[in-house]
């Protein structure tokens, strides 16, 4: 009897434990067939929003931040990982009693990603940022696009967790026990010595040494590895639009990682690439939130009106010039096709509270004039022109007013004589 509810006492303290802790997928917000990338996506993520230095004085992110820690530890094990998929929370607990698992320090693991022992502070050491320019297409600018690219980022080295050693075995510097400097004596005159400090060159100033270094870093504790961004170019983003990837620059056990800054800059468009649907818009000029575009006429279009012509825009769209008979467009002149511009960014990216405002197309006309037209056709205008040249003709010249002759030349020209 007494066994007996002992060990329902028992049972119901487990049932509760297991309601408190969270599933692991849920609290990466994964799905269960996860890959290892998105794991590790995922973590990166969570564990850079909920870190304590980032929310000082609120201690759900602090549980939060352990308790991401934790669901990544058991979730990019595979050994681990198929234990909670098949016992859950008390699987994975036995198995890291059992079996020779350390238990990590949620800030060790954390600075195994963005170095620097796991703080922010600013009193730490920090890398530098890091700046990188992307070229995006007009194209892509206007309809928004997510692009990736690769670049080589200095990672902590995962063989070796950062510590350049084999076997986990790092020696404090015997020439420098352990200070990384080295204090020599220099002699001024005879018997005038002075002390300067140096660097040691045992330990090249860390103060430890490495007796069997690591095979992947070779004692250095970091690599260089081809790393994948993911950028998202938003509708009508700025030319020159900047994306911040915080502590996504070179990692290193030394120091926070810097920022890496991604610059979104509008490139020549690549006429194979960029323009599968011979869009007209890849040609467009852009300036702020408006487009231009010079469109050409021939005399007729011009004089007579009676045209019309179909803009390709750069998502596809029809944008519809042309004029009646009897209209006529003067050369160089430009037309305002009101919200056929780029869309307008917003900060806040595309939400339910705002319709996505346009800027405006300029469009300016060149008119084209024939030089070789067939000779009947060249005397049937002459014809008409003469004819009504000299009933109704203007003559520009007369009309300026200007003069015939030099004006001024007279007198110079008699002192030069
Ligand atoms: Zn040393
Ligand atoms: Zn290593």
């Amino acid at each position: 009897m007494w066994l007996r509810a002992a060990a329902l006492l028992l049972l119901l303290a487990f049932a509760q434990l297991v309601l408190c802790a969270e599933d692991y997928y849920k609290l990466l917000g994964i799905s269960k067939d996860a890959t290892e990338k998105q794991i590790k996506s995922a973590y990166k993520q969570l564990s850079k929003k909920y870190h304590p230095d980032k929310n000082p004085g609120d201690p759900t992110a602090q549980d939060k931040f352990v308790a991401v820690s934790e669901a990544y530890e058991a979730l990019s094990d595979p050994e681990l990982r198929r234990v909670y998929d098949q016992y859950g929370h008390e699987g994975v607990k036995q198995q890291k009693q059992g079996g020779g698992f350390q238990q990590h320090d949620p800030f060790d693991l954390f600075s195994r990603f963005f170095g620097g022992g796991g703080h922010f502070g600013h009193q730490q050491r920090r890398g530098q940022n890091i700046e990188i320019k992307l070229g995006i297409s007009l194209r892509d600018f206007y309809n928004g696009k997510t692009v990736e690219f690769q670049w080589d980022k200095q990672q902590i080295c995962e063989e070796c967790d950062g510590t350049g050693s084999e076997d986990g075995r790092v020696d404090t510097c015997d020439v420098c026990r352990g200070h990384g400097v080295v204090i020599q004596k220099q002699m001024l005159a005879p018997g005038m010595y002075q002390q300067v400090q140096m660097q040691c060159h045992a330990c090249g100033g860390r103060g430890k040494t490495i007796p069997h270094k690591c095979p992947v870093c070779g004692g250095n504790r970091v690599v260089r590895k081809p790393t994948t961004v993911s950028v998202t170019v938003e509708r009508g983003a700025p030319n020159g639009a900047r994306v911040v990837y915080e502590n996504e620059a070179d990692a290193s056990p030394d120091y926070t990682a810097g920022d890496l800054i991604v610059t979104l800059t509008q490139k020549e468009p690549d006429l194979e690439q960029d323009n599968p649907d011979r869009v007209d818009g890849v040609f467009f000029r852009r300036r702020g939130d408006d487009l231009f575009w010079t469109e050409v006429l021939s005399v007729r279009e011009a004089w007579m009106g009676d045209w019309t012509r179909n803009l390709t825009h750069l998502d596809g769209h029809v944008v519809r010039l042309g004029r009646k008979r009897g209209e006529v467009v003067q050369p160089g002149h430009t037309e305002t096709v009101k919200g056929e511009g780029m869309p307008k960014w917003h900060e806040n990216g595309d939400s339910v509270y705002h319709t996505t405002e346009f800027g405006d197309l300029y469009v300016t006309y060149t008119v084209v004039l024939p030089d070789q037209m067939e000779s009947g056709m060249e005397k049937d205008f002459w014809a008409t022109f003469e004819k009504w040249r000299k009933k109704k003709g203007v003559d520009l010249h007369a009309d300026s007013g200007r003069p015939d002759k030099p004006v001024v030349a007279e007198d110079h020209a008699h002192e030069e004589l």
